[in-house]
Formats: structure tokens, C-alpha cells, sequence
């Protein structure tokens, strides 16, 4: 009896890690570090995470813990996957999950993410081959995958493709409709940074290929251009012809300006490229890889990447994160049609931080965060999709939350307004955004220098005052 009850209890204690049950899990964390709103509201996107919830636990904790994420608004993914033992047991797991979502009216939305990966699987097949006719790989992006050559993985093409509509078949048998779709499709494909452009320039297919490869900008128009093909063919019609309303999106892929003001964890530089400089700071000419793609949502990036604090030598340190964000933000918002959904990735504890920081370290602030969330919303924003490992993700969702809830009172601007400010100015100072709507502004001012205390500026020839404020603030045009 004793041992049984022994036994019994190492068990219980298994299931438990199994289910991830023992700590708590990413829904638990958010459902704590967050309120029902008492708005219903459809009108705007929802607040999404990416994350899901756990599988396997049992249909009744799935439904409560989807009643209480319905009534905040907020969208968690649900993963698909292949496991071990097969792509039916994923398609069944992730169908399961679904079918209660659908019955419960929860918006489906997918991350595709480990499904799609990888083209570069690492067979001899795709790699590069060099003039005595080796084989080879580029490694430089990341020690697990080889990246071969760009115009050796279109065999790929159907492989990803048919795992693919294995996935949607079943959610169409199923009669599941999927509303959103995306991925965080990164280290795959062809890319042109890091080695990409030394180790094409030794290989004869990629020379054969690529018309004046000794110009970095062709090289990179070639290949963002290939990869945004691949993209448009494997991953947007596939989806599109099951789900042709689904709202499909890949991380960091969005329109913009012709430049991009961060780098990626992976992502090293290359002598060659064309670049703005600001400060210790590269903005690296860009390829249009969204209109080629074909997506119908564009996911920018906006984290705190810690680069920033020593690519700037701005005196005001916070204007160091709040600059290059403001900047790609307004990137994106100034130049992203207006059907097409913005939904931003966003983090805001510094991302990719050393254990060593220098010792006049100053991270961005939550006020000063809280406000570029405002900005962003007032550039064009539609809605954001939180990023965040577990451990800061309480934090997180506090902050996110707050901006995403308060900024309800708000829809009719941010639905129906205008953008009128994209100014980023070039040293600290006060930035400010708004929308307008008829006769009514709706205003958000920052400010990283000595504060003005009424900044006066013009809107359709109507002289406007904007005061020191400490949130958004609606003015009228008289
Ligand atoms: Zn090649």
C-alpha cells in the first residue's frame, strides 16, 4: 500500500511536468497579470501573445482558461508541430485544441512556425558547390543549421507545401476556420547577410545565377527577391487556398521605407552593403521582401534590442532605445496600405542583454515605453503581438496591457483617424504623434530634452497648443 501510494505520487508528480503544470504555465502568467474588460469591443484587433496553451490538459481547464482570455481580448496561437511520432498525432493534438476554440467562438490563430522549417535541411542536395565542385555550407548564421544555396531548395518547396495542406485539409474537414496565420520563419532560406554574399561569390550556381554579383545591392535585390517568391508560393497561396480570408504573417516582414533600423541576434555586417549611419549605428538599405510576399499582415519588430544603448551616443540614454523603435515604427506605419492590418511584435525589458552591462546602463523606462506603445498606435498600429520568454512575461503583459486597454477608449481615432505627425526628431527632444478625426486630435507627447512647456505647431493652418502631458490628450481644431 505504501508503495503503491509511493508510486502513485512519483507518477502524479510525472504528469504534472508533463503537462507543465508543476510551475506556471504562460496562461496562468497572463490570465494573473491581467483583468477582464468590461468594454466588448470587435471592432479592433484582438491583443495577441505568442505563446499557447499547454497540451494535453484536460477539455475543462482548456475552456476556462479560453473564457477568461476571451474576456480580455487577448489571442494566444496555437502551435502546430510534427512529433515524434508522426504528423497525424500533431494534426490530431493541435484539431483538438481547435475544436474547442471553435466551439467556444475563439479566434483560431496559428503559428506554423516549426511545420515550415527548414528548407535548409542540411541534405547535400542544397548546399552551395564550389569550382572543383564540393560541396558546401554557410554556418555563419547559426551553429545548428546549414545554410546552402539559395537556388538549390525549390525541391523543398513541395515537401514544406504538402506538410502544410496535410494541416489545412484537416481544419477544412473539420469545417475550422483559421483567421490568423504566421511565423517566425528567421534562419531558412536565402539571406544575404552575414557570410551569404563571401560564400555565393565562391559557388557556381549562385555566379551563374546572380548578374553582377560583386555588387552587394544586386546581390541582395536577387536574393530577398527569391525569398520573398518562396514565401508568396510555399506559404501564402498554400494558406490562401484553403482559407482565402485568413490573415497570414511572418515575423519582420513588413513594408517600410527602404531601410531598417535594427539588426537580429543572428544577423552580423557586411563590408559592401549599403548603409545610413547614425552615431555607431547602421540602417541598412532594404528590400521590399512584404509586397513580393504577399502577406496580408505586416509584423514588425520593435524590442529593445541592447545594441541600441551602444550604437547611440545621445546624453538623454533613453532617447537610445526610444529613437531607433520610433524610427522603425514610423517606418512601417508611414508606408503600410491601409488594408493591410499592422500587428507588431513587441518587447519591452532589453533584449539579448550581457551578463556584463556597462556600467552607466539605463534601460528604457515602463513611462517611456508605455508612451512609444501610444506612438506606434497613433502611427498606424493596429494591435501588438507579445514576444517575451517566460520569466519576463509578467512584466510584460502588465505594461502591454495597460496601453492596450486604456487605448479602447480611444476607437474611433485609432480606427478612423488620420496620422498627422511622423517627425523623429534626429537628437532628444519632444516628439509627438496624433490622429485626427474631424475637428478633434487626439495627441501623445514625449519629451527627452528640457521640457517646453506649450509646444505650438500647425494643423490644416489651425494653430494647435500642446501642453506637457502624461497620456493622450484630445484637442480641438478651432
Ligand atoms: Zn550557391
Amino acid at each position: 500500500m505504501v508503495k503503491d501510494l509511493k508510486n502513485f505520487l512519483i507518477l502524479f508528480f510525472l504528469l504534472f511536468l508533463k503537462d507543465g503544470n508543476c510551475a506556471k504555465n504562460l496562461i496562468d502568467i497572463i490570465i494573473e497579470n491581467t483583468k477582464p474588460i468590461m468594454i466588448r469591443e470587435n471592432r479592433r484587433l484582438p491583443l495577441f501573445i505568442w505563446g499557447s496553451i499547454p497540451l494535453n490538459l484536460p477539455e475543462q481547464q482548456i475552456r476556462e482558461y479560453l473564457n477568461q482570455l476571451i474576456e480580455r481580448n487577448i489571442v494566444v496561437f496555437t502551435k502546430w508541430y510534427i512529433p515524434k511520432e508522426g504528423i497525424e498525432v500533431g494534426i490530431k493534438e493541435s484539431i483538438k485544441i481547435d475544436k474547442i476554440k471553435k466551439d467556444l467562438n475563439y479566434p483560431i490563430a496559428i503559428d506554423a512556425t516549426s511545420v515550415v522549417h527548414r528548407f535548409f535541411d542540411g541534405s547535400e542536395e542544397t548546399g552551395h558547390i564550389d569550382e572543383k565542385g564540393k560541396i558546401f555550407f554557410d554556418m555563419s548564421f547559426s551553429s545548428n543549421v546549414k545554410i546552402g544555396c539559395p537556388f538549390k531548395i525549390e525541391k523543398k518547396y513541395d515537401v514544406i507545401k504538402e506538410r502544410l495542406e496535410k494541416f489545412l485539409k484537416a481544419y477544412k474537414q473539420e469545417g475550422i476556420e483559421i483567421k490568423y496565420w504566421a511565423i517566425d520563419w528567421e534562419i531558412d532560406g536565402p539571406i544575404e547577410w552575414n557570410s551569404a554574399w563571401e560564400n555565393s561569390k565562391k559557388c557556381v550556381i549562385c555566379r551563374k545565377n546572380i548578374k553582377n554579383i560583386e555588387n552587394f545591392d544586386q546581390f541582395q535585390n536577387v536574393i530577398r527577391k527569391k525569398r520573398a517568391d518562396l514565401q508568396r508560393e510555399v506559404f501564402v497561396n498554400t494558406v490562401k487556398k484553403y482559407f482565402p480570408d485568413c490573415l497570414i504573417g511572418n515575423y519582420a516582414v513588413n513594408p517600410h521605407d527602404g531601410y531598417r533600423y535594427w539588426w537580429d541576434y543572428f544577423e552580423k555586417e557586411v563590408e559592401g552593403a549599403t548603409y545610413q549611419r547614425k552615431h555607431n549605428a547602421l540602417f541598412r538599405k532594404w528590400f521590399d521582401e512584404f509586397r513580393y510576399s504577399g502577406y496580408t499582415i505586416a509584423m514588425p519588430v520593435i524590442y529593445t534590442w541592447f545594441r541600441f544603448f551602444n550604437d547611440y551616443n545621445f546624453e538623454e540614454k533613453e532617447y537610445r532605445w526610444f529613437y531607433p523603435l520610433l524610427k522603425e515604427g514610423t517606418s512601417v506605419g508611414k508606408n503600410t496600405p491601409k488594408n493591410i492590418p499592422i500587428i507588431s511584435f513587441v518587447h519591452w525589458q532589453t533584449v539579448e542583454k550581457p551578463k556584463q552591462l556597462p556600467s552607466d546602463f539605463t534601460p528604457l523606462s515602463r513611462e517611456k515605453y508605455k508612451e512609444l506603445l501610444w506612438h506606434l498606435l497613433f502611427r498606424r498600429f493596429d494591435t501588438f503581438c507579445l514576444w517575451s520568454p517566460l520569466n519576463e512575461i509578467a512584466e510584460e503583459i502588465k505594461v502591454l496591457y495597460e496601453v492596450y486597454v486604456e487605448s479602447f477608449k480611444y476607437n474611433d481615432f485609432i480606427l478612423k483617424g488620420e496620422p498627422i505627425f511622423w517627425d523623429v526628431p534626429e537628437e532628444p527632444d519632444s516628439v509627438i504623434s496624433g490622429l485626427k478625426l474631424k475637428n478633434k486630435l487626439l495627441i501623445i507627447r514625449s519629451d527627452f530634452s528640457e521640457k517646453k512647456e506649450i509646444i505650438i505647431t500647425k494643423v490644416d493652418n489651425k494653430k494647435i497648443e500642446i501642453p506637457i502631458i502624461s497620456g493622450p490628450l484630445i484637442l480641438e481644431l478651432k
